[in-house]
């Protein structure tokens, strides 16, 4: 019944906004997000980090509930919230109906103890790129210094009952976030002292973990929500409406989670989505919703409905939808006429999110099982630094592998896929292993990232082992007068290093003799020890070999102390040193390059 009065409050001019919950890892969003629907979500999570995407529907009763302690807060206007539990990166804003977010809102968590982190940052500039507004929870207050908890009053009157000093911690820490705030270029202020919501960003400060200033993050949720977007969540009979999740359920087949914002779904509608292999069109042979204050994808009894009118999370039953794509919009068709138009439009929408996406000429393969996933992936991977040469949505294929391999002929730290929560055919499995292509896989982008890493770091290795013998970095030294201590075979003197870096096993010679090979060092001696590396203005002894094939040089006789001499670099040995030797070179070792290379006119 309760339920029943939900949908008819819906047929209020506005409806429930979609809120979601961003910030950096660790900040307590999961468990925020468990307050509100007081369910445990948190300790079900893979590695911590939630990954997949649900929704939750406050209704008003719960909202009321929730907020009776917070002052000042009396009208709700809107039929309720309706939060998306944010996974990790993959966040419900990234997902566009169209080119524009369907976040209403979001919920920024701040560590208060920590201030703003790297992923703060990065849903802060996620959000200005969909110009979604958004307030503050200023989280984990209850880590202040004795803070006494009192979740059952409003989180202003119980900041004004702690002792002197944790007030001023408090204070300072606010002041902190505020300044880090500024930096951004945002306006920040705490909420209670905030009188004008649009020049200002509202900070609640909250604990997930007592209750504190929970009531209050609501109820500022919905105020926000009715006095600054009440144009935006008038109802509208427009269908909008997003999948986010295709998920097979055993007795159900293989169905969609959709958050329908705008519009109404119908038992027996024709729906259109995109799939994997090209549009789907199906029929709605379900409409299921979780009981209030549970999540879709916790296992629970679902409800059966007729239609369903915005804003809701529902699970579609229809045939067919096993290859349907997570991330876009699902279109309902009026009539049959339409169905061509609907599908072009579904599949367009897919193809211009992958066109907007930037390949480079060498990375890896990138593959992930929703467009949501995949984005959030590649902005990931570009934010690491990994560049990325291909990208597809859907079960690796063997045409992946061979797309991959590709890279085989570059630079094999690129053969490699990262495959985000998908499937690896048996076939595409066995070609890459023929092929020397690396598939990885995993359901956490960390876990993926991490074992990409490492691969990459030991391949590095073995690189640098194959090719150490071939890498000659570069040095301009001279032999230091009266230090020749033998003139020839092998030659033993005394040198000052003036740029670069002299290292044992580097061939050497006279530039100003037509290039003379003088030979190689074979061992490099300062104070008596041996020593590998030789650096700007240090004097060592070292002993030159004869170069093998070549006739033995003598100092004296063929070149002198007066005589500049360097390294023997050529176009081979710089790309080895840029490919698998950067960390051991410095700034001014690749000016030094840039010299040799004019000098031995090497292209
Ligand atoms: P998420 O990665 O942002 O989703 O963070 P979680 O919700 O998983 O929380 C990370 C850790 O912080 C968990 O150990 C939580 O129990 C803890 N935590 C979350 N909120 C609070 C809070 O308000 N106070 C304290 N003391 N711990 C919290």
């Amino acid at each position: 019944l309760r339920e029943q009065n939900e949908m008819n409050r819906s047929t209020d001019n506005l409806r429930s906004p979609v809120i979601c919950v961003m910030g950096h890892v660790d900040t307590g969003k999961t468990k925020i997000l468990d307050k509100i629907r007081h369910s445990h979500v948190q300790d079900g999570e893979a590695g911590g980090i939630t990954q997949q995407i649900g929704a939750t529907n406050i209704p008003v009763t719960a909202i009321q509930e929730q907020t009776k302690m917070v002052d000042d807060f009396k009208k709700i206007l809107i039929p309720g919230l309706l939060v998306i539990d944010t996974p990790g990166h993959e966040s419900f804003s990234n997902l566009r109906s169209r080119g524009s977010s369907n976040c209403d809102m979001a919920i920024l968590v701040v560590d208060i103890m920590h201030g703003l982190e790297p992923q703060t940052v990065e849903s802060i500039n996620m959000l200005r790129k969909r110009k979604t507004p958004f307030i503050v929870a200023l989280n984990k207050i209850d880590r202040l210094y004795e803070w006494k908890a009192s979740p059952d009053r409003d989180v202003v009157a119980t900041i004004k009952q702690q002792k002197k000093f944790t007030k001023d911690e408090f204070q300072e820490k606010v002041n902190h976030v505020i300044v880090q705030f500024a930096e951004q270029g945002l306006n920040a202020k705490l909420h209670y002292e905030n009188d004008d919501l649009d020049t200002w960003i509202s900070m609640v400060p909250t604990s997930a973990h007592s209750g504190d200033g929970m009531g209050n993050l609501i109820a500022l949720v919905v105020q926000s929500c009715q006095t600054r977007l009440a144009k935006r969540l008038s109802y509208s009979e427009n269908l909008q409406c997003t999948v986010l999740e295709v998920k097979a359920i055993q007795g159900l087949g293989t169905t969609v989670d959709v958050i329908l914002t705008n519009g109404r779904l119908k038992y027996g509608n024709t729906i259109v989505l995109a799939g994997v292999e090209g549009p789907i069109v199906t029929h709605v042979k379900g409409l299921l919703m979780p009981q209030p204050l549970k999540e879709l994808r916790v296992k629970n009894p679902y409800d059966k409905f007729n239609e369903i009118k915005a804003a809701q999370g529902v699970k579609i039953l229809a045939k067919d939808l096993d290859k349907a794509l997570a991330g876009t919009s699902l279109l309902v068709a009026k009539r049959d006429d339409e169905i061509e138009i609907l599908k072009d439009d579904v599949q367009a929408e897919v193809a211009q999110a992958l066109k907007s996406i930037k390949l480079q000429e060498r990375g890896v393969y990138v593959q992930a099982s929703t467009l949501g996933s995949l984005e959030a992936l590649l902005e990931f991977l570009k934010q690491s630094k990994i560049p990325y040469s291909g990208i597809s949505i859907g079960p690796v294929h063997k045409r992946d592998v061979m797309k991959a391999s590709v890279m085989l002929e570059h630079d094999d730290q690129w053969a490699v896929i990262l495959a985000f929560d998908v499937k690896v055919e048996r076939e595409a499995q066995e070609i890459a292993e023929n092929l020397g292509v690396r598939i990885f896989t995993a359901d956490i982008i960390y876990h993926l990232f991490d074992a990409f890493m490492q691969h990459r770091e030991d391949l590095k290795k073995r690189k640098q082992d194959e090719f150490r013998h071939l890498a000659v970095f570069p040095c301009k030294f001279r032999i230091v007068p009266n230090c020749v201590f033998k003139s020839r075979d092998p030659i033993v003197v005394g040198v000052n290093v003036e740029a670069g870096q002299l290292r044992i096993g580097t061939p050497i010679c006279v530039p100003s003799k037509d290039f003379l090979n003088v030979g190689i060092v074979g061992s490099m001696e300062f104070n008596h020890k041996s020593v590998e590396v030789a650096r700007k203005s240090q004097e060592v002894c070292i002993k030159i070999e004869n170069a093998p094939g070549e006739a033995p040089k003598m100092v004296g006789r063929h070149f002198d102390e007066t005589d500049l001499l360097t390294s023997k670099i050529s176009r081979d040995s710089i790309n080895l040193l840029k490919d698998w030797f950067r960390e051991e070179m410095q700034k001014s070792d690749w000016q030094v390059i840039i010299e040799l290379k004019k000098l031995f006119d090497i292209i």
